[in-house]
């Protein structure tokens, strides 16, 4: 899968010789920026951008959800005065915000939760838009190499180990979301709609069971029968447009062990009633995230839309 592969070189710069000479040569802080000795100790103070990354989902992004869906899955970043401020008592530490800032306005500190970069912008002397017109070749990014992007998403998997339902089915909304696969999310006991949530598309939409790490670690033999449920009854229902071979997903913590019971099933089901289950874990998902975000490696569900066993 060319999504799960992209990979920055480790020398590969983030940040153009043509805006960074012309930075160098402006004066760093003018900007509120500080550009170290390497790609790590660049800084970028919140922008206030009008889009409000870290915050909202585009118009784009949302087209097929009917339910209103916030970045953070715990409401805990908002926007006051003129930068972005984190809530640290209801931050889980997804990443999710800092991931999707453009600008790199949100670190991740030792404990890899987010930080907003403090940096004394001086808004009243640069706007957005001044920023912006300056800085025209701006793609700078806060996290950067391979190497660190490993760490990262090992640590980050880590914050989300006690979570639950409640929290795990807004985030798989917002990653899904953000990789650009239209998900829509059903509300925690909605008993009217087997599935957790839906890839929304005009013809091969595709239903998800969701396992949150304290119901099972592990993608298990339960999670693939529900899977199968959501499949059956979406056709049987007529509730969205999709097709016998389109995979029905079930997004879980971490992949079965290897070549377990469930990747057996899988393929018996397969032979048995040609209906696709396909898994991903979220180790999987912070991977299309990043490349998504950090190599702009689109994702659409022609990609997934036969998948089977393991992404
Ligand atoms: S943190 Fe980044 S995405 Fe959020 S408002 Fe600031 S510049 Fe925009
Ligand atoms: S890390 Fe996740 S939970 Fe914390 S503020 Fe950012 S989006 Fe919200």
């Amino acid at each position: 899968m060319k999504f799960l592969k992209q990979k920055l070189h480790p020398k590969e710069s983030l940040l153009p010789k043509k805006f960074n000479n012309k930075i160098l040569r402006k004066g760093l802080s003018d900007y509120g920026i500080n550009i170290g000795i390497d790609n790590r100790s660049r800084k970028i103070a919140c922008l206030a951008c009008p889009e409000k990354f870290c915050l909202d989902f585009s118009e784009n992004e949302l087209k097929y959800n009917h339910i209103f869906l916030n970045v953070c899955p715990t409401k805990a970043i908002s926007f006051s005065g003129n930068t972005s401020v984190i809530d640290y008592d209801n931050c889980m530490g997804c990443g999710l915000c800092a991931i999707r800032c453009p600008y790199g306005a949100i670190k991740f500190n030792d404990d890899y939760l987010p930080e907003i970069n403090d940096l004394n912008y001086d808004y009243k002397k640069y706007s957005y838009s001044d920023f912006k017109k300056e800085t025209k070749y701006l793609v700078v990014r806060n996290i950067i190499h391979d190497q660190d992007r490993k760490k990262l998403v090992k640590n980050l998997l880590h914050n989300l180990r006690d979570q639950k339902q409640n929290t795990i089915y807004p985030l798989v909304g917002s990653m899904l979301t953000s990789i650009g696969l239209a998900t829509r999310i059903t509300r925690v006991g909605d008993t009217n709609e087997r599935t957790d949530s839906v890839i929304i598309d005009e013809r091969n939409s595709i239903p998800i069971e969701i396992k949150s790490p304290t119901e099972t670690e592990h993608i298990d033999i339960k999670s693939v029968r529900q899977a199968l449920d959501n499949k059956i009854i979406m056709l049987s229902r007529n509730t969205h447009n999709t097709q016998f071979k389109t995979t029905s997903l079930s997004i879980g913590y971490r992949y079965p062990a290897s070549r377990s019971d469930v990747d057996e099933l899988i393929e018996n089901i397969y032979e048995a009633y040609s209906i696709n289950i396909g898994m991903i874990d979220f180790e999987t998902l912070y991977v299309m995230l990043l490349n998504n975000s950090f190599k702009n490696v689109k994702i659409t569900v022609n990609d997934i839309q036969e998948l089977r066993g393991r992404l």
